[in-house]
């Protein structure tokens, strides 16, 4: 049986030992419990010079935010007409309009920004390899550590750039 799940709010600022940053409008960061305290010991595992920062866990699904990711959607189709078959993966909600369970990451490291995705879901899968290759040490650090805490890393190129990871309970 699933265990059911329990949500935190939690404002910008260090929870803890995590970072947290709301990402767009969103104020604060909805979080299941029990995925936060395995982000915690993710960052337990990480260097004093990986700092982890949660974006985004738990987002209503809102006709805004429908109506944001449709137009995205036909954008990305016409700007990479070869990635159609990523659209589903870019543009579905993965699990955030379900539960707190399903978490976007961001990292620093000595004290400055990782920037994935310049371009946000429009960044070139070729700029995203460069940045994935230039960062690739502390990226692979972070993997590590979130995949030893019970998170199952995005396959997909741009949602792992913005280190979405499902909690597997
Ligand atoms: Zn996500």
């Amino acid at each position: 049986m699933r265990n059911s799940t329990n949500n935190i709010t939690l404002p910008s600022g260090m929870f803890k030992n995590i970072l947290i940053k709301p990402r767009g409008m969103a104020s604060a960061v909805i979080v299941d419990e029990r995925a936060l305290n395995h982000l915690i010991q993710a960052q337990a595992l990480l260097p004093s010079n990986i700092q982890l920062v949660l974006t985004r866990a738990f987002q209503r699904e809102s006709f805004f935010l429908k109506v944001a990711r449709g137009g995205g959607a036909v954008l990305f189709g016409i700007i990479f007409p070869n990635r159609k078959g990523e659209i589903l993966d870019i543009f579905g909600h993965n699990g955030h309009a379900t539960d707190g369970r399903h978490l976007d990451v961001g990292v620093i490291n000595c004290n400055s920004d990782i920037k994935l995705l310049p371009f946000g879901v429009f960044t070139p899968l070729k700029k995203i390899k460069e940045l994935f290759e230039s960062n690739k040490f502390v990226l692979n650090n972070v993997f590590d550590a979130l995949e030893k805490s019970k998170f199952s890393i995005h396959k997909n190129y741009t949602e792992c750039m913005q280190i979405h990871c499902d909690f597997i309970d």
